[in-house]
């Protein structure tokens, strides 16, 4: 695969005070995070819209607080409740795709894109193909349309920041030297809550113990990704496209810990780190600041007390979904869009004990071979494409769903 310099912009531009935000996926945990930065920054910034899918309570609650102008559901029926709870704020309410779309193309330099899931995709890219900085949390935007989010964004000379903390590692420790002597990109995984559970407990393992992670407080979606795994096979598709790393430069090493984000491996043998506490606050911030820096975004490292940091390789017996996931990548096309899509609809099916925990690998690979039989190949070249594609991965996995539960069960 022929591979160009890297797409990630990275020369510093001055930051102009106030600086104005957009945040999609205002409700969720990185939503969260976000917001407690901004309140504690005070009058550095300003916000310009919000969105959430149906939280209209929460939305209406931290459009007043923020002072937004523009605040909106996914969901329509959500949309009289917004309504109601802003009547009177001056700030304006809408509901529906387009306004989400509305959201993220309204004049904001810097727009945080933390809706889950490939939900996020056309409001992320409308904002990236206004030139928008793009603080980028939402991994599956890129693993559905990676190319054509990473071509459009560079098109309209938008900068795309990691706010994933493993991406956000490797980019500021890429800063260290220079791309031709990049070696290999390390991410590190926890590992999860079944690092250490054999293949039988896992069969029987619930949405309730999956959702217990270790480490780090996240969204259900991410949380049970990062149990299986998958979360850092879609990570490596989120590399490749970030910093333009063909596959074969990419690793995963776990991590217990997560103090150790992701390392960056120099031709002359050098490995550069970024460590940081388990808190997303810190990438956020990173992001947020971007090219400065903020005061305390989070606790900070204590290595003497931590005293030990352990790294082991993935067991790919018990945790198949990383090999399916670099199989995708390897493969390209329409494989990690696909692969994607089944994702989701198998995390969906776990969450409501549809399907146990070893289905949710189980289905994500069946889906990618019906796929694959069904002549689904190439990598989407437009928004529709991408759509589309997930639209039909999704099918296929709900068709497989009954199939694949029996056998996992
Ligand atoms: P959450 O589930 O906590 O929040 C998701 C947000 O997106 C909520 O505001 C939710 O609204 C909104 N949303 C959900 N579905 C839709 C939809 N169909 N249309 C429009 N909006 C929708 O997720 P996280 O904050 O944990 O994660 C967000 C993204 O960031 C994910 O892609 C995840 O992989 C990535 N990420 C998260 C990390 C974390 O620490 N949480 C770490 C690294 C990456 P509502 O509240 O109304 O449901």
């Amino acid at each position: 695969m022929a591979l160009g310099s890297p797409k990630v912009r990275s020369e510093p531009q001055p930051v102009s005070a106030p600086r104005s935000l957009t945040l999609l996926g205002a409700t969720g945990s990185v939503g969260g995070s976000t917001i407690d930065l901004i309140k504690r920054g005070g009058s550095r910034y300003r916000v310009e819209a919000v969105t959430a899918n149906n939280n209209a309570a929460a939305l209406a609650r931290l459009s007043r607080e923020l002072n937004v102008r523009f605040a909106a559901v996914a969901n329509p029926s959500a949309y009289a409740e917004l309504k109601d709870a802003l009547s009177g704020s001056g700030i304006v309410a809408a509901a529906g795709e387009d306004a989400l779309i509305e959201a993220a193309e309204r004049p904001a330099e810097w727009v945080m894109a933390a809706i889950s899931g490939s939900a996020g995709l056309k409001s992320t890219l409308a904002a990236a193909k206004r030139g928008a900085t793009i603080a980028l949390a939402n991994k599956e935007c890129l693993v559905c349309a990676g190319g054509l989010f990473m071509r459009s964004a560079a098109a309209a000379g938008a900068n795309v920041l990691p706010v994933d903390s493993e991406h956000n590692a490797l980019f500021q420790a890429l800063t260290a030297g220079r791309r031709e002597d990049v070696q290999r990109a390390i991410l590190t995984a926890s590992g999860g809550p079944f690092r250490t559970w054999s293949m039988e407990a896992m069969r029987a393992a619930t949405p309730e113990q999956a959702l217990r992670h270790p480490n780090w407080s996240m969204g259900a979606k991410v949380t049970i990704d990062s149990a299986t795994l998958m979360n850092k096979g879609l990570e490596l598709i989120e590399a490749h496209h970030l910093f333009a790393l063909e596959p074969s430069k990419l690793d995963v090493l776990v991590h217990p810990q997560s103090i150790v984000h992701g390392l960056i491996e120099f031709r002359d043998g050098s490995v550069v780190a970024q460590l940081g506490a388990p808190d997303m606050r810190i990438p956020i911030a990173y992001c947020l600041a971007w090219p400065d820096r903020i005061d305390g975004a989070a606790a900070r490292l204590d290595l003497a007390r931590i005293a030990n940091l352990s790294f082991e390789a993935p067991d790919p017996v018990r945790f198949p979904a990383l090999a399916i996931a670099r199989s995708v990548l390897e493969g390209g096309g329409a494989g990690p869009t696909v692969l994607n899509g089944a994702n989701e609809i198998a995390v969906e099916a776990f969450v409501t004990h549809r399907l146990g925990f070893t289905g949710i690998a189980a289905l994500v690979a069946a889906t990618i071979d019906a796929a694959e039989r069904g002549g689904l190949r190439n990598e989407p070249q437009n928004v529709e494409e991408a759509l589309a594609v997930d639209h039909m991965a999704r099918t296929l996995a709900l068709e497989l769903l009954p199939e694949i539960a029996a056998k996992a069960s």
